[in-house]
């Protein structure tokens, strides 16, 4: 432990976003940078290095995650840093963590929520530490390319290269198989690249790790998508094994009058459109979908949600409201939710404080359904909502409308983020892969292995729409089942 009285000294302190006024005018990083590193050092010191610590535990009790999914090595790395050792603390972190970049970055960071401190005090600033470090580290060249020295003459091909791709190909590559990802985009990355939006995690990031990991001799091959463009027969016989990382694509849809009008966009179409405009690769079509001077109604208040209202209000946007079918959420831990376990209670995130400024109210608009989309020949002008009480039949819940409750507002656009019903069917269909009761690929997470021999199958595409740090973790670890598989147990 670095300071044993650290904990009783210090205060969290948790790093800056940028001000409000300037960060709604551009897709920059919302975080101001950098943490200095007396800052970093004191919070460093606030670890407890506790005996059983949970914020590395990596388990699900109750559906609920308890610590870093990862494994992260967490109390040894405030350790480090708080002696600054910052070298040495990235070092610590990468035998548990290829990617920490993009972690420190979205993670919602789970440590946090199951740290022991956290039980009387506010927990240790385990991100904004991560943060320092990765940052550190590429601002001074730290993070290079090490390419194996041993190959084993395996082919392996990684289908997908979202955050569960990119990890899965990244340990195969260094267990010394030979890795090609194949993506049906024009960019690798999967909802890292065209999802979350530069404001959260700025795309130069991703492209950092796609040169570093294209240098360790993982190849690339884009705008293919298998089952399409390239035969998964062919896939079959060119290589030793396949792990599908195909992620859980299916977005649901809006289904209710005028749901066809135009102006109404599933929230990854939105997204992605965006971010392309700021790569400066738009189609045409997508030059279409801005919200300059719109009034934007965002259906779905999750983080997706949160990301359509940051984004609609950077192209300027007139107004931004965020309806929720869904209560809120209680504002501290409920009965059934105690320490360790993640607490599930009311966040305002950044897209929700920037809305408060900008239009003076919180956008959220809870138990709140659309009942229709209006509008003349074709052109959107306004929606009609209800309000919905939850009621319990044989034992589950059901949304029914309020009578009376009816009420319209003005829109122009409305941004469909109500999630996703799991992965697309066409390649599992083509493989004819068993599924589970949800849609997503049958495979147990002990050897990540479909019902066929010789593909495995991780992140969303087996585990449902989730997090990207557990895509991570989906990754390595079917890369490690999948090298067993093929080279046989090691040491
Ligand atoms: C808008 C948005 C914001 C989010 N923000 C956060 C956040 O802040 N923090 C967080 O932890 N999580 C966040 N998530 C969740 C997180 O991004 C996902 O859980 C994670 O990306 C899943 O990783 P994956 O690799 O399994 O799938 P994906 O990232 O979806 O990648 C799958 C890839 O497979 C490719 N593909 C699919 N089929 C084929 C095929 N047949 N052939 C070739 N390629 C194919 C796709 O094009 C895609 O690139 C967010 C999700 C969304 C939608
Ligand atoms: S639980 Fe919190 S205080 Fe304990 S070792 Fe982990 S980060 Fe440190």
């Amino acid at each position: 432990m670095g300071k044993p009285t650290g904990f009783m000294e210090y205060a969290r302190v948790e790093a800056q976003y940028r001000p409000i006024a300037d960060r709604v005018h551009d897709f920059a990083d919302i975080m101001m940078l950098p943490v200095d590193r007396d800052t970093i050092t004191k919070q460093s010191a606030r670890c407890m290095d506790c005996g059983v610590s949970f914020c590395h535990a990596g388990i699900i009790v109750d559906g609920s995650s308890i610590g870093c999914p990862l494994g992260n090595l967490v109390p040894e790395i405030n350790d480090l840093v708080y002696n600054g050792d910052i070298e040495g603390a990235y070092d610590r972190m990468s035998r548990e963590h290829a990617f920490p970049e993009f972690t420190s970055r979205v993670c919602p960071a789970l440590c946090e929520g199951s740290c022991t401190l956290g039980e009387h005090e506010p927990p240790v600033t385990i991100k904004n530490i991560e943060r320092y470090v990765v940052d550190y580290m590429l601002e001074h060249g730290g993070i290079r390319p090490h390419p194996p020295i041993i190959r084993t003459g395996k082919r392996v091909a990684v289908v997908g290269s979202g955050p569960a791709g990119l990890s899965c190909a990244d340990t195969l590559n260094h267990l010394g198989n030979d890795v090609t990802v194949f993506e049906r985009a024009d960019r690798p990355g999967g909802l890292l690249t065209y999802g979350i939006p530069n404001m959260k995690l700025e795309k130069s990031i991703v492209e950092h790790r796609i040169r570093i990991m294209v240098e360790e001799n993982v190849k690339f091959v884009l705008n293919s998508e298998v089952g399409l463009d390239v035969p998964v027969i062919r896939l079959m016989n060119d290589f030793d094994a396949i792990v599908l990382c195909c992620g859980a694509r299916n977005e649901r849809r809006l289904d209710v009058p005028g749901s066809d009008m135009k102006g109404v966009y599933t929230a990854l179409t939105f997204l992605s459109a965006s971010t392309r405009r700021l790569l400066g690769i738009e189609t045409r079509e997508e030059s279409q979908i801005n919200a300059h001077e719109k009034d934007v109604v965002v259906v779905g208040g999750g983080d997706t949600g949160t990301d359509c209202v940051g984004t609609a209000i950077r192209q300027g946007a007139r107004s931004v409201v965020q309806l929720e079918i869904l209560p809120p959420q209680p504002t501290e831990r409920a009965e059934n939710n105690p320490w360790p376990l993640w607490p599930k209670v009311l966040r305002t995130e950044y897209g929700q404080h920037e809305a408060q400024e900008l239009f003076g109210a919180d956008p959220r608009r809870y138990l709140t359904t659309v009942r229709e989309i209006k509008g003349e020949k074709g052109k959107m002008s306004s929606i009609a909502t209800v309000n919905v009480e939850w009621i319990s039949n044989e034992g589950r819940l059901f949304p029914r409308p309020v009578p009376g409750s009816e009420a319209e507002m003005p829109a122009d656009m409305v941004l469909v983020a109500m999630g996703f019903a799991g992965p697309e069917r066409a390649l599992i269909d083509q493989l004819q892969l068993e599924v589970d009761g949800r849609g997503n690929v049958a495979a147990d997470n002990s050897d990540f292995k479909s019902s066929l021999l010789t593909v495995f199958t991780a992140g969303d595409m087996r585990r449902g729409p989730s997090l990207v740090v557990w895509a991570l973790q989906e990754g390595r670890s079917a890369a490690i089942s999948c090298d067993r598989y093929l080279n046989g147990e090691k040491g």
